[in-house]
This record gives structure tokens, C-alpha cells and sequence, in this order.
């Protein structure tokens, strides 16, 4: 497991963010801050969707924006 810190893809609302089936797993993640060393999500950041971005836990942008 790896710790994420504020301003890190695992803590950012658009991680994941199009990908229903993972919710509740990326609700685990913020709680916990930590997350699996081999973990991947596509951003859902309008400015990356388009491209696919796809980010670990411990990434990041100046996009982020805290989930709730
Ligand atoms: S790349 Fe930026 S916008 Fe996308 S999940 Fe990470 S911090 Fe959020």
C-alpha cells in the first residue's frame, strides 16, 4: 500500500471519476488515504478525458479538486 497526500490523484474527485464500479473502492482510498502500490484510473478532468489520461493514486495536477 502506498500513502496519498492532499493534492495526489487518489484524493482528487475526478480519479475514476467516470468509472461507476470503482466508487466504492475510490471512497475506501480517500477515507484511508492509502491505496495498492499497482493501482491505475483513468482521469475524469475535462481537460485529460478526451485524452485518456490514465493516473495512480499517488499523481497529480494542477486540476486537482478534493473529492467530498
Ligand atoms: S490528474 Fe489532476 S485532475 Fe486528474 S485525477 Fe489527478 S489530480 Fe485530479
Amino acid at each position: 500500500m502506498q500513502q496519498i497526500k492532499t493534492g495526489q490523484c487518489g484524493l482528487c474527485a475526478h480519479f475514476g471519476e467516470h468509472q461507476p464500479q470503482e466508487q466504492q473502492k475510490l471512497a475506501q482510498i480517500r477515507v484511508s488515504k492509502k491505496a495498492p502500490e499497482n493501482m491505475v484510473e483513468q482521469c475524469g478532468h475535462p481537460k485529460h478525458s478526451a485524452l485518456h489520461l490514465v493516473v495512480t493514486p499517488i499523481s497529480g495536477c494542477e486540476g486537482f479538486m478534493a473529492a467530498r
